[in-house]
């Protein structure tokens, strides 16, 4: 038998005390409060996270609001359903097209509304940093939707380069070049200033100033340059190590002044535009953007001073995302807004200006994840569930009656309160133990033993049932807990969809795509379809706290069941590892369409990998294997062992699964 496990709400005060609380799985319908799509859209903190581009519909169906609230409202589910009708398996990506060119627009209005409020002199030229997400139509929606406002592009490798130098052709857009560089590197930004585009040089190593000066000379052009400062004040969260005195890229203080004299001599330090910092990735905190931007501002009034002709700050990346909703600083959350985000950097860098009678400078930014993160999400249906069989042990059987170490056990289960679960449950464990050592030596009978067994689950179930009731919350519980929870397979890779849940814990919200007028009921940790034992998902957002252990979900009923991964645009879609030689994904582009009887267009089908590009990949030829699999088969033809026409359908087969995609087919 399965046991479903009760969604731990909010509990009567009368029921504190009641020694147990009955395992079975109540029937909603039966219940005095019926579970609403509010209740779904709260459970989910579907509001936190969703930035108003999700909502639950009176279907009780996810829906995508790629425009906020009133305009187009699209049920995934119907996407969902088109992609396998086009005979597109799952899992699959989504990309809302909408979503990124909203991100870019509210990103450049804002920056706009907040420098004409606070009376800024210069204006906002950001550039997105295309490593976030380097996919062809991610880069060109974003450009298309940035051209009203000169948005540019970062380069920080001499491929992106390339393909930044193809693609942003405005000659008021900037191009900001990070990275390492070589003197390739350096001439292709050359090249970019032939073609009158702002292609700025950003020094991020003493050792390319000299080789700037050299290839510039070379080649006869005055580059345009910036100066990436190290800064002391450090990010928090996860990314922190990318500022501060380790940090790998950036100069120091002295080293900046040093860099100033070097140009000044070389009758170059005119060409000193740009002061750079990034402090990392995903900063949680408001205080830190405020701190790193104010040792930003004084490096660029004080460089001013000494000659520089400084007229860009560029504050680098960090503008968080709300992955859990919280609102908070823990490390999946930001404290703040995109208003006060950009409110903070100006207002700080104005004072600064104005105190040292310096002109304030255009400010860029290069936010990546702020913009990619919301328009792309993962589809994936569960396969089916690994729940462990439980009898629960509710009574004493006539047989167990007669024994008292079963009733010694039975004393524990039916006497458990919030206060002493944690102490019931290791004298179960205990209990267990011995079971174990007296079933050897013959002394308790099968029964007895499977009895134990069950009491152990049957308290690991009523701690997570009743965790939010203990007053002790502790590690321990959450350990417990975890052991109650039913694994649902999950038709993904966690190495190629979401590589920064394995590398660094990082969540992302996941959710039912329908189902949401029933309440979920069961407590699931994910896992993938990889045969490494790290292809697990078993921590998820919570709202009160920093994370949960187990993610409610609906009980299967042989129906499809499909859940969605959230917020992957940024640095997870296109990252991914060929773990087990599960591929890229499908992809399919979706726009919103008023015209559309569904609100929606699939505009384009990227498919994934195919098992032959997997194992091309891999220096393997498909044909190769495919003669290597038929060589064997006609040994055994000859043999008599398969007969002939057998054999030719075994081989087609073979290579008929070489060109199809490499995870299940649904
Ligand atoms: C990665 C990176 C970014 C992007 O940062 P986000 O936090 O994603 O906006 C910007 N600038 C530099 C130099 C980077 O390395």
């Amino acid at each position: 038998m399965e046991i479903s496990v009760e969604n731990p709400a909010p509990v009567e005060a009368s029921q504190l005390d009641s020694p147990i609380v009955p395992a079975i799985e109540v029937d909603p319908s039966k219940t005095s409060k019926k579970w609403s799509r509010e209740d779904a859209a709260q459970f989910y903190n579907i509001d936190g996270w969703g930035s108003g581009y999700f909502s639950v519909n009176d279907k009780g169906n996810l829906t995508m609001l790629p425009k906020g609230e009133g305009g187009p409202c699209i049920q995934i589910l119907d996407i969902v359903e088109e992609i396998l009708q086009q005979h597109i398996g799952l899992p699959c990506i989504i990309r809302f097209q909408d979503i990124l060119r909203d991100r870019v627009k509210g990103l450049n209005e804002t920056f706009r509304k907040v420098l004409t409020e606070l009376r800024y002199q210069g204006s906002y030229r950001g550039v997105y940093p295309i490593k976030v997400n380097q996919l062809r139509e991610v880069i060109e929606e974003i450009l298309d939707a940035g051209l009203p406002y000169h948005y540019g592009l970062e380069a920080g490798s001499k491929a992106e380069l390339q393909v930044v130098l193809a693609y942003n052709a405005d000659p008021e857009a900037l191009t900001i070049c990070n990275g390492y560089k070589d003197s390739e590197y350096i001439r292709l930004a050359l090249l970019g200033r032939q073609l009158g585009r702002k292609v700025v040089i950003v020094i991020e190593q003493m050792s390319e100033v000299a080789l700037i000066m050299k290839v510039a000379k070379e080649v006869g052009i005055m580059p345009l340059l910036g100066v990436r400062a190290k800064l002391s004040s450090k990010g928090s969260g996860k990314w922190e190590h990318s500022a501060g005195d380790g940090a790998k890229f950036g100069l120091s203080s002295t080293e900046i002044l040093q860099a100033v004299e070097t140009l000044r001599e070389a009758n170059m330090l005119h060409c000193l535009e740009l002061l750079h910092f990034h402090i990392g990735s995903q900063i949680p905190d408001i205080r830190t953007i405020r701190e790193a931007t104010m040792e930003g501002g004084r490096y660029y009034s004080n460089l001013r001073k000494t000659g520089a002709p400084l007229k860009y700050i560029d504050i680098g990346g960090g503008l968080g995302v709300d992955y859990d909703g919280s609102q908070s600083n823990s490390d999946y959350s930001i404290n703040y807004s995109l208003e006060e985000y950009i409110s903070n950097v100006t207002d700080t860098i104005q004072q600064i200006c104005d105190e040292a009678n310096e002109p304030h400078p255009h400010l860029v930014s290069e936010s990546g994840r702020s913009i990619t993160a919301h328009h792309s999400c993962l589809i994936m249906n569960v396969i089916g569930s690994n729940a462990p069989v439980h009898a629960v042990p509710t009574a004493l059987s006539e047989t167990l009656k007669t024994s008292e170490f079963a009733t010694e056990v039975f004393e524990i289960l039916s006497k458990i309160t919030p206060k002493n679960a944690l102490g019931a449950y290791h004298d179960a464990l205990s209990k267990r133990e011995e079971a174990l050592n007296r079933f050897k030596l013959g002394l308790i009978s099968l029964e007895e033993r499977a009895f134990v067994e069950e009491v152990v689950k049957e308290i690991q179930l009523w701690i997570l049932r009743n965790k939010k009731r203990m007053k002790r919350q502790s590690a321990d519980l959450d350990e417990i807990a975890s052991k109650a929870t039913t694994q649902y397979l999950v038709n993904f890779s966690v190495f190629q969809s979401a590589p920064d849940h394995w590398a660094f814990d990082q969540l992302f919200p996941i959710v039912p795509l329908h189902r949401m007028l029933e309440a979920p009921r069961k407590n699931c940790s994910l896992v993938d379809i990889t045969c490494d034992s790290d292809g697990v998902i078993d921590r998820f957002i919570a709202r009160d706290q920093a994370y949960d252990t187990g993610l409610q979900l609906h009980q299967l009923n042989g129906r499809p069941y499909y859940l969605g991964m959230f917020l992957t645009g940024a640095y997870q879609d296109i990252m991914g590892d060929l773990h087990n030689l599960f591929g890229r994904v499908n992809e399919v582009h979706v726009f919103s369409d008023d015209d559309d009887p569904e609100d929606f267009y699939i505009q384009e089908i990227i498919p994934g990998d195919t098992i032959s590009s997997v194992v091309e990949e891999n220096q393997f030829i498909p044909a190769e294997l495919a003669k290597m699999v038929r060589l064997a088969v006609e040994e055994k033809v000859k043999e008599g062992k398969i007969k002939p026409r057998d054999g030719v359908q075994l081989v087609d087969f073979y290579e008929k699964v070489m060109q199809g995609y490499t995870y299940l087919r649904n």
